[in-house]
């Protein structure tokens, strides 16, 4: 049993001062008291708040970031970073895997992300036949996670078709396509996996409505009737066009019509929605999964956010295609978005809370975490104690009150702080240095040394 001691905590009642927690063996909270005696445990000063989850990573794009920022014709759009993306993928072994994913998670956990749904893909060899363990892939990336320590929802990606109306896959799909069968394989097989890992939560995902048809995605919704289930939808104008082409609706339309989707659902992107298709989210419960600084990057355009909340929506951030891993940095990109699209400032808000870091963050936080199907949704007993310590000795904290500290973090240069990052109640991140920082780096500059050299 482990007792902790906190100056000033943001629990999921508000914030409190002088509380103590005790933490059982695995990391879960047993109780939260007022602090009678500090003889025993650690005593943690300065102000601690709930990690945040991420909802939606390709580990592997941390490692292409930057590379793909050169124009090359007159109409680059997210079709042609896709192309790159696709040459880029083609390369990558299991080794490679384990190396970023642990580098990139690493990056992860020191901006202030302590959990992450990681939306996987990559599932044969280079050749695009599977692996003679088919879950090799996903076991890298499982491996990845636990050098850095970070809590993941694995969710092995079903990519079936390259098109609306089960078009048959492109060439350069042939590391992803599975048939419903050798995913149904390849899900029990992670599911074993799951049972010996702690630190591993199991999804489902179908790509994107391209991907995968009505019958496939009905077959994976029977698979494990309680697990995450996540999917890419209306990220792209050009995918609405191709659904209402082929399906005479628009993806989130269709979806709704077709299937019961409701709080398991977590709607990667959902930027392309019509007022009809945001009531019928918010009302379904489910999460729609935002990616701010990677929606700007690749010219997805903005999502309706402001509406969303006035209905009650449920939101969860994802750092993506991983060129920034900080997630107050995502935050206030959501919040810019929406004070450019309407010339407005404080936008993202509610009545009860009115100032934008806390309602962004609780928000983020408790809607990350259903879509993570993991414990995290805020200090309080039974969730797992996962926390950051921001450091109130910087001068942009001086002389602060506690209810500005969120708000500091977001829209000030708070959020690079170096700060301290506990996992299931274990410091992992030490101002700002990770336990395991030069090992893991180390190994990650000698894969991709040799990686980028061959391209
Ligand atoms: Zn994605």
């Amino acid at each position: 049993m482990q007792q902790l001691h906190f100056e000033h905590i943001l629990l999921d009642t508000g914030w409190a001062e002088g509380m103590t927690l005790e933490i059982d063996p695995s990391g879960y909270i047993l109780s939260i008291e007022r602090t009678m005696n500090k003889e025993t445990g650690e005593t943690i000063t300065g102000a601690t708040i709930p990690g945040m989850p991420n909802l939606h990573s390709h580990a592997f794009q941390r490692a292409m970031a930057g590379l793909a920022e050169k124009r090359a014709s007159p109409t680059d759009s997210f079709w042609s970073w896709r192309k790159v993306m696709y040459g880029f993928l083609d390369m990558l072994e299991p080794e490679d895997i384990t190396a970023i994913t642990a580098q990139l998670y690493k990056e992860l956990l020191r901006g202030g992300y302590t959990g992450v749904a990681e939306f996987h893909y990559l599932h044969h060899s280079r050749s695009g036949q599977p692996y003679g363990d088919k879950s090799l892939m996903s076991q890298a990336v499982i491996e990845g996670a636990k050098e850095a320590g970070m809590p993941i929802t694995l969710l092995p990606v079903f990519y079936a078709h390259a098109g609306f109306g089960g078009l048959p896959p492109e060439p350069g799909q042939q590391r992803f396509i599975n048939k419903p069968d050798r995913y149904q394989e390849l899900f029990c097989a992670l599911q074993c996996i799951e049972k010996q890992n702690p630190g591993l939560t199991l999804g489902i995902a179908p790509h994107s409505l391209r991907a995968a048809t009505k019958d496939e995605i009905d077959e994976l919704l029977k698979l494990s009737p309680e697990s995450p289930f996540h999917i890419h939808i209306a990220e792209q104008q050009k995918e609405i066009e191709d659904c209402i082409a082929s399906y005479g609706k628009r993806p989130v339309e269709w979806l709704y019509e077709n299937f019961n989707v409701d709080d398991r659902w977590c709607l990667v992107h959902a930027t392309h929605i019509t007022d009809a298709e945001i009531t019928q989210i918010a009302k379904s419960r489910a999460v729609v999964g935002l990616c701010p600084l990677t929606e700007a990057n690749l010219g997805d355009g903005i999502f309706p956010a402001k509406r969303f909340i006035s209905e009650e929506g449920s939101f969860g951030v994802g750092s993506d295609s991983n060129i920034c891993l900080n997630a107050a940095r995502e935050l206030e990109s959501l919040e810019y978005g929406q004070r450019l699209l309407h010339q407005e400032r404080n936008v993202l808000t509610s009545k009860t809370l009115p100032n934008v870091g806390r309602f962004l963050y609780e928000k983020s936080m408790s809607g990350g975490a259903r879509a993570l199907g993991q414990p995290i949704s805020g200090l309080q007993v039974g969730a797992r104690a996962d926390f950051i310590v921001l450091n109130l000795q910087h001068p942009d904290f001086y002389g602060r009150a506690r209810e500005n500290f969120l708000d500091i973090l977001l829209f000030s240069a708070a959020a690079d702080f170096k700060t301290d990052v506990y996992i299931a109640g274990e410091k992992i991140v030490k101002q700002g240095q990770h336990k395991r920082e030069e090992e893991i780096t180390r190994t990650y500059k000698a894969r991709m040394s040799k990686l980028l050299a061959s391209l």
